[in-house]
């Protein structure tokens, strides 16, 4: 995609700060830094969200972020990693090329996510994951 800013990373065109590198995945520091050791790892080909993911990138995206998450928390020692990663605008993606954030977190460290949990009955868990498995199968 050539007006994908991603792209333009793996591809060399546009500079960035790079991490690691494989066949399948890059990992660089988002330009952003929520807190020091902020890593993106993306995929090298263009795939914009995850539901186009086939299943080798899924696995290498997330052998990747496993890596990255272990070296984060050896160099720069955080109380604690979120994974992040965000599918449409709704969920807060704002780069449509597929990317994973690797966050180091710290108490008060401003980064929020709210979590309004509905605690429904029994009842409508089974019907949702009834209709999931139907799809799953
Ligand atoms: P999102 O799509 O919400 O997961 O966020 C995209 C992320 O990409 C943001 O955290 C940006 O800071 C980051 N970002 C955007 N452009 C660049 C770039 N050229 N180099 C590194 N990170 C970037
Ligand atoms: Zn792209």
């Amino acid at each position: 995609m050539s007006d994908c800013v991603f792209c333009k990373i793996v591809e060399g065109q546009i500079p960035s700060t790079k991490v690691h590198e494989n066949g399948l995945t890059l990992a660089f520091m988002d330009i952003g830094q929520v807190n020091p050791g902020h890593v993106l790892v993306a995929v090298k080909p263009h795939v914009e969200n995850i539901y186009g993911l086939d299943d080798a990138l899924a696995a290498a995206v997330f052998q990747t972020a496993t890596r990255v998450a272990r070296a984060v928390k050896k160099v720069f020692a955080p109380e604690g990693v979120t994974l992040f990663q965000a599918n449409g605008p709704a969920a807060g993606q704002t780069v449509y090329h597929f990317h994973l954030h690797i966050v180091p977190r710290y108490d008060k460290d401003g980064m929020h996510l709210t979590w309004p949990a509905k605690n429904p009955p029994r009842e409508q868990l089974e019907a949702n994951a009834a209709k999931l498995r139907v799809v799953l199968e």
